[in-house]
């Protein structure tokens, strides 16, 4: 066996700017994003007509490769 070739899997957290955390598997311990699923209103809905207006939505795509 040999070190470092495949990376090891841990419970991460991630924390968001909003202040959300949650927890995933990553290679590192701890996460910090910026937007997650509670904030963005791309997720939310709850203010989708700004978010369209303004193309946030259409920027988060291309960052994630959505687009
Ligand atoms: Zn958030």
């Amino acid at each position: 066996m040999k070190k470092g070739i495949h990376p090891e899997y841990v419970v991460c957290e991630v924390t968001c700017t909003c202040g959300h955390k949650f927890k995933i598997l990553s290679t590192k311990p701890t996460l910090k994003i910026e937007v997650c699923d509670k904030c963005h209103p791309f997720f939310t809905g709850k203010d989708s007509r700004t978010a369209l207006k303004s193309g946030k939505v259409e920027r988060f795509k291309r960052k994630y490769g959505l687009a």
